[in-house]
């Protein structure tokens, strides 16, 4: 969504929200954009201020466009996304060791195998385990593909 302020031949000045720029353009061309005040269609576009991302440099009543699309997006899919990315670079990054995950981490920890990152099954009381032997484990819960979208 984006909020443009927009003015008509007689200078009066008002808000139009707009799905995009294309969806302003199209709907200006159409003239479905009028003015309020005087339903004036020859309404045109003001430079006004920006705000990105802080709220704090827009004033009450400062004229502001929201340029940033991901700043829309509802916070639970933005989490999801970036939760997401997460978990793809751990499975792109790290050997898949299965069962086999503690074991492993201990051997790699006394330098039993060769240290790389890996990924496996462990439950909460070994990852504790490992931790009070000094080795960094990091759970992630196991989510689906499917609750991920
Ligand atoms: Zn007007």
């Amino acid at each position: 969504m984006i909020i443009y302020d927009l003015c008509c031949d007689n200078d009066h000045r008002f808000e139009g929200w707009f799905h995009s720029a294309d969806d302003f353009t199209e709907q200006l061309e159409r003239r479905f954009v009028s003015c309020p005040q005087c339903d004036s269609h020859q309404v045109r576009r003001v430079p006004s201020a920006v705000a990105i991302g802080t709220s704090a440099a827009a004033a009450p009543g400062m004229p502001s466009v929201a340029l940033s699309g991901t700043a829309m997006m509802p916070a639970g899919k933005q989490v999801m996304a970036l939760y997401r990315q997460l978990i793809q670079a751990v499975v792109e990054s790290c050997e898949d060791v299965g069962e086999g995950f503690v074991d492993e981490a201990r051997k790699m920890h006394y330098n039993e195998a060769p240290e790389r990152p890996i990924r496996g099954a462990a439950t909460e009381d070994e990852c504790e385990a490992l931790r009070d032997e000094g080795i960094e484990v990091i759970r992630l819960p196991s989510i689906k593909d499917e609750e991920l979208n």
